[in-house]
C-alpha cells in the first residue's frame, strides 16, 4: 500500500495494510460504527502521522458503511467492502456465463444424485435465503464450485470419483461452508482493500463486460471454468471443512467419509494427476490433521 488514506466513493476511509487490519482484529480492538466514523474529523495524514496515531490508538484502521461484519458462523469479524446486492448480481452473471461455457449433463442418475445430496446439505445448512441449484456439468474434469448465491456446479468427473452420497455430501458441504463463511465477499473485499483490484471492482461492479467475467469468477470461486486460478486461503479451507462436516452430520451423512474423500484426492495428486478441485481447494497433511481433530472434537469419528 502506498496510500494510507484513500478516497473511495467520495468517502475517506482510513485504510491501512491488511496486515495492520489483522493486527487490530487479533487484538479485538473495536471498529467504529458508521455514525462514530462520520463524527470523526476527516484528516489527510502522512505515513508518519498515521503510524504515530495508530501506535497511540487515536487512529482507527478504517470505518465506513459495511466495512466489517460479524459472521456468527465463523465467530469472527470480516472485512466487508462489497454489498450483498453487488455480490448477488455478479453471482447471477457468473452463473449464466458458466452455464453457457459448460455442457449441462442429461444423465438422469447423476442429476438426481446431485439434487438429492445438494438438497439435504442446503437444508442442513439453514441457508434458505439462497436459491440453491445443483447442476451437473458433462465434463471429465474433477471439479466443483459454488457461487455466493447458492448455485453449485458439479462436474461429472468429480461425481465419478466419489464412491457414495456421503462423499458427494463432503464436496457440497464444503462448498456450502464457503457460502456460509462469506469467503467470496471477504476475498473481494480484501482485494479491494489491498488496492489490487480497485480498478476491476469499480468497472466490473457496474458492467457485464466479459473481460472482467473471468476475474470475478475467480474471486467468487468458479475461476477454473473461465481459466482463472484463485485458490482459497488456508483459513477459508479450514472454515469450510469444519462447517461442511457439521452440515454432513446434520443431514445424516457420515462425516468420516470426508477424510476418505480428501485422502483420495491427495493420493491422486501425489500420483502426478492433481484434480482441478484441489488447485482451488488446496490440501495437505496439516489440513487433514485439522479435519480429523474437528471430527474427534464433535464426536463424529
Ligand atoms: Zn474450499
Amino acid at each position: 500500500m502506498t496510500n494510507f488514506v484513500r478516497r473511495f466513493h467520495g468517502e475517506v476511509w482510513y485504510i491501512c495494510t491488511l496486515r495492520r487490519f489483522r493486527w487490530f482484529e487479533e487484538k479485538g480492538m473495536p471498529m467504529l460504527t458508521v455514525t462514530e466514523f462520520n463524527a470523526q474529523p476527516k484528516v489527510r495524514m502522512g505515513r508518519r502521522e498515521l503510524l504515530a496515531g495508530l501506535a497511540a490508538g487515536t487512529v482507527f484502521p478504517f470505518a465506513a458503511a459495511g466495512c466489517t461484519a460479524e459472521n456468527p458462523e465463523l465467530g469472527r469479524r470480516q472485512l466487508m467492502l462489497v454489498s450483498d446486492a453487488q455480490i448477488a448480481q455478479l453471482s447471477d452473471q457468473t452463473w449464466q456465463a458458466a452455464r453457457q461455457r459448460e455442457r449441462v449433463s442429461n444423465n438422469r442418475t447423476l442429476r438426481a444424485q446431485a439434487d438429492r445430496v445438494g438438497g439435504r446439505i442446503a437444508n442442513a445448512s439453514g441457508m434458505s435465503q439462497h436459491p440453491w441449484e445443483f447442476v451437473v456439468f458433462d465434463s471429465d474434469e474433477v471439479n466443483a464450485w459454488v457461487l455466493p448465491n447458492g448455485k453449485v456446479g458439479v462436474y461429472r468427473g468429480l461425481m465419478e470419483v466419489t464412491r457414495n452420497d456421503d462423499q458427494l455430501a463432503t464436496v457440497i458441504g464444503h462448498e456450502a461452508g464457503h457460502v456460509a463463511g462469506r469467503h467470496a465477499q471477504e476475498r473481494a473485499s480484501q482485494q479491494m482493500a489491498a488496492g489490487l483490484a480497485t480498478g476491476l471492482a469499480a468497472v466490473a461492479l457496474e458492467t457485464t463486460d466479459t473481460q472482467n467475467a473471468g476475474a470475478w469468477a475467480g474471486v467468487l470461486g468458479a475461476g477454473l471454468t473461465f481459466g482463472v486460478l484463485l485458490p482459497y486461503s488456508r483459513r477459508h479451507e479450514l472454515e469450510a471443512d469444519r462447517l461442511g462436516v457439521d452440515y454432513m452430520a446434520r443431514a445424516n451423512y457420515r462425516p468420516s467419509e470426508s477424510v476418505t474423500f480428501w485422502e483420495g484426492m491427495m493420493a491422486q495428486q501425489s500420483r502426478g494427476a492433481p484434480p482441478a478441485f484441489l488447485s482451488t481447494h488446496p490440501s495437505d497433511g496439516a489440513r487433514m490433521n485439522a479435519l480429523n481433530a474437528h471430527l474427534r472434537n464433535r464426536g463424529y469419528a
